[in-house]
């Protein structure tokens, strides 16, 4: 039974001796020779290291024919060979013998690296009997799609792959949660230490930031697929996100990492926001998303400082109220933590960041669009709709009321709107009570909840007749930036506010927490708006 162990123990600064870059590797997946020689120059364009030639995708493969092709010199890149049979997740039905007299070919001709499986080691070894050529490096592979194993297992598999012969010991296992990354991380850095080359990834969503971050554990080599579509394992990232979105050539043993904790969380726009802002202000962190089931579980498990803050997002806001050593007041009123940091002291401390950024938007939206008296909130005495009680309706109500404005709440779950109606001292409605609630002119309305979140696009919290009593509307969702309720609103008349402002907003807020810097907010802008692009800014997991 695997389980899961604390990063806290391992200490890549320490087994950091000099070692050699991990390097990007990009898996060619062409049919056709022809189409796969053209893959490895693609490969090489977009700043790639290595090549994998899959040649079990190869339709018709014929080796003395197709492999001159593939491998011919000058070669754009290294290349790493790989004819995976169907019994190790690959495509070649065939014997072992023609298998492993491709891959003798393949060194013949100069590969830089070949890939063979642990279970046929051996036998291929035997076969070998010594004549791998020396510019030519053995990779021993082994491949679990079911789980991964404890970190004991996987020493065992370390110490039986190196028995082979291998020059690189290559490690996939699958990820069930989170938490087992961190087994794989303990085995690079254990490897790192016994000078033993490794590649170690954990497939899956869940496994992603093993991923991104093996530089930082000292990890020989990963995968980035060549464009969106083309991946060879579960959850690959492009190797143009590796290098140019997570900054992977930046990644070591000193980096901090951060992040953004969230079910589901590939939609958002965080990671490339940070990156980009620690990239620009020369700050040594990653930012990664983390896929995370038990945030407590997750939390225990990444607790070195290395692991140095997180924002927090759907559904777990609430939950981390209660994991944080310490909670700043507001956050603590409010009952939701967006955002937290690792002291130096090891203690996490949360904040919300989502209150103050999206009552700021908010009063901007109303003060751009409308005379205001400048002295006090131009919310204070109106009528402020919430629709959500989660943690960013709890941070709109809480800082609405705080501007004086009088809260209503609506939500899904009837009890959770009374509760946080309560605790703010206003009514609370159902969803259907909504359709009909116009008590006055000139409300303002802020959707908390994901309801018309990309992909539900056409989805929307309120008919477009019931928006006709609303002045201003705001939507905290910003995937897409013009939601369907924005969209009907100002069909309607009403002044809207986009999530993105909030999302902008919150993020220089987190962004101080995490650095300890000001934010530069014209430089932060500045990479929204040249990212403010769905298909560039969503991180693609
Ligand atoms: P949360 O704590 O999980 O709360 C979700 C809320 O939405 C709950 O009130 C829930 O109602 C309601 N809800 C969910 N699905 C629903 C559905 N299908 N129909 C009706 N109600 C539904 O999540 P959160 O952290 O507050 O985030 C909520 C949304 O705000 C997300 O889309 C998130 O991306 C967005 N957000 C944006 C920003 C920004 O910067 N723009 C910042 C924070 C959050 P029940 O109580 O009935 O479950």
């Amino acid at each position: 039974m695997a389980t899961a162990m604390s990063v806290s123990a391992v200490s890549p600064a320490a087994a950091a001796v000099a070692r050699p870059r991990t390097l990007v590797c990009v898996p060619a997946t062409a049919r056709a020779p022809r189409e796969m020689a053209a893959e490895l120059a693609a490969a090489a364009a977009l700043g790639a290291d290595v090549a994998e030639l899959r040649l079990d995708r190869l339709a018709g493969f014929a080796p003395r024919r197709d492999l001159p092709v593939i491998l011919a010199e000058p070669r754009p890149l290294p290349a790493l060979v790989t004819y995976r049979p169907k019994w190790e997740g690959g495509e070649y039905e065939g014997d072992d013998e023609p298998r492993f007299e491709a891959l003798m070919l393949a060194m013949e001709l100069g590969a830089e690296y070949v890939d063979i499986e642990l279970k046929a080691a051996d036998k291929f070894m035997r076969l070998l009997s010594g004549k791998k050529p020396e510019n030519c490096k053995l990779i021993v592979s082994s491949h679990n799609y079911e789980n991964t194993p404890s970190a004991e297992e996987l020493a065992n598999l370390v110490a039986q792959i190196q028995a082979t012969g291998a020059d690189i010991v290559k490690i996939a296992t699958t990820a069930t949660e989170i938490v087992d990354v961190a087994r794989m991380f303990q085995i690079l850095v254990h490897c790192q230490e016994k000078q033993v080359p490794i590649i170690g990834l954990v497939m899956n969503e869940r496994g992603f930031i093993s991923r991104v971050l093996c530089p930082k554990y000292g990890g020989y080599l990963t995968f980035g697929s060549l464009e969106k579509g083309k991946e060879s394992a579960p959850a690959q990232p492009t190797a143009a996100d590796l290098i140019n979105l997570y900054n992977i050539r930046q990644i070591g043993p000193d980096t901090k990492v951060f992040g953004i904790i969230g079910k589901p969380v590939g939609h958002s726009k965080s990671p490339i926001l940070h990156n980009e802002a620690f990239r620009s202000m020369g700050f040594n962190a990653v930012y990664v998303p983390f896929l995370v089931d038990d945030l407590a579980k997750f939390l225990n498990t990444y607790s070195s400082s290395d692991f140095a803050g997180f924002s927090c997002t759907i559904p777990h806001k609430e939950a981390a109220v209660r994991c944080c050593d310490e909670v700043d007041p507001i956050a603590r009123d409010i009952g939701a933590v967006n955002t937290m940091v690792r002291r130096p002291d090891g203690k996490l401390v949360g904040y919300n960041t989502d209150y103050v950024g999206a009552i700021s938007a908010i009063e901007d939206g109303i003060r751009a669009s409308q005379q205001t008296d400048p002295t006090t909130s131009p919310l204070a005495g109106r009528l402020f709709v919430v629709i959500g009680a989660g943690g960013a309706g709890k941070a709109l109500a809480y800082g609405a009321k705080e501007k004086g404005a009088r809260v209503v709440i609506a939500n899904r779950t009837f009890a959770r709107a009374q509760e946080l109606a309560n605790l703010i001292g206003g009514p609370a409605l159902t969803l259907a009570d909504l359709e009909n609630y116009h008590p006055e002119e000139g409300m303002i309305l802020a959707n908390t909840t994901a309801i018309g979140m990309h992909p539900n696009v056409n989805e929307t919290p309120l008919s477009k007749q019931a928006l006709k009593s609303y002045a201003i509307v705001f939507d905290a969702v910003y995937t897409p930036k013009e939601t369907r309720l924005l969209r009907e609103a100002a069909e309607c008349g009403a002044t809207v506010v986009s999530g993105l402002e909030m999302f902008i907003r919150q993020a220089m807020g987190q962004f101080e927490h995490f650095t300890g810097m000001p934010v530069d907010n014209e430089n932060f802008r500045a990479i929204t708006s040249s990212r403010d692009n769905p298909n560039t800014m969503k991180p693609r997991l």
